[in-house]
């Protein structure tokens, strides 16, 4: 595996190459992440990874210094997946001046639910991963479902912008007990990574009481999000936010969508001690 800081010299090396898979990431590779590079392997070749935490994308309280850096373990498991590439530029490699011009999503996109808790988030994501792609050029880009609303931010950029590049969703990759894979996980307590995977079952919870809300209109769907709210926060969480929200757009549920058939997703946010967990299910 060639790994590359420099944009030219990526180039150099991706010349003449208009089959490309690209997976981009923050490092701290674990199952999810290989996944997503084994699924990269099946729809374009040579696979081509990227490493950079993304200063763009924290805020002022986030943990961009301490965000986990595990270089060398990172790029023994990428060997071990045959990626052809790793991208791994510096700051000064990938902003060598001030990166002014920003990629701004939709407000309707952007500013909720990730975007509400997380100011700036979604343009700093959106910067970088126009910027990766401009350097890498692939053909297809693969990104997890885990981070469902950065998906979809992302096809849309891709769409909107013209981009000559197939955005490829990979399925979210869990522990055996449900919880997601995260390299936040690795901040939780014993204590904490114990009481974990109640996320997961939050969202089941959810999505069991919707489908039942079809054949007995008991609850409303908000009441059913403060249902679960109110659970993680007695088992000790700081939910940000369970949200029911439709596949094609993230806009909130209703009942009407839900006869219609629309297809739901349910997302959260939410803190364990200082550790912020973020989890979805489709319906
Ligand atoms: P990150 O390094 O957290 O920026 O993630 C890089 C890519 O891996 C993103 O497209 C994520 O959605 C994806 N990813 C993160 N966790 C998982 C997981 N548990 N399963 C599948 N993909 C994941």
């Amino acid at each position: 595996m060639k790994i590359i800081s420099d944009i030219q010299e990526l180039r150099d090396h991706l010349r003449g190459q208009n089959r490309a898979s690209f997976v981009p990431t923050m490092g701290n590779l674990h199952e999810g992440h290989l996944s997503l590079m084994r699924l990269a392997r099946q729809h374009g070749d040579p696979v081509v990874a990227s490493i950079f935490v993304n200063r763009l994308q924290f805020g002022p309280n986030e943990d961009f210094d301490s965000y986990p850096r595990t270089m060398q373990a990172d790029i023994d498991k990428l060997e071990k997946e045959g990626v052809y590439i790793l991208f791994a530029p510096t700051e000064r490699d990938l902003y060598p001046q001030p990166q002014e011009y920003r990629v701004d999503p939709p407000q309707q996109l952007g500013d909720i639910l990730e975007g509400e808790f997380r100011p700036g988030f979604f343009k700093g994501v959106c910067t970088v991963v126009l910027k990766l792609l401009s350097c890498v050029q692939p053909k297809v880009a693969v990104f997890g479902k885990k981070d469902y609303q950065q998906l979809m931010i992302i096809r849309q950029m891709a769409k909107q912008f013209a981009l000559p590049v197939e955005i490829i969703p990979g399925e979210t990759v869990r522990a055996e007990d449900g919880l997601a894979l995260s390299s936040r996980n690795g901040y939780l307590s014993t204590e904490e990574r114990a009481e974990a995977p109640e996320l997961q079952k939050a969202l089941r919870d959810v999505r069991a009481r919707v489908l039942d809300l079809n054949e007995r209109n008991t609850h409303s769907l908000i009441e059913i999000e403060k249902i679960a709210v109110d659970l993680l926060t007695s088992r000790g969480w700081q939910p940000d936010y369970i949200a029911i929200r439709q596949q094609c757009d993230l806009a909130p549920a209703s009942n009407e969508s839900l006869k219609a058939g629309e297809p739901l997703v349910i997302l959260t946010a939410a803190k364990l001690g200082k550790t912020r967990l973020i989890d979805n299910l489709e319906i």
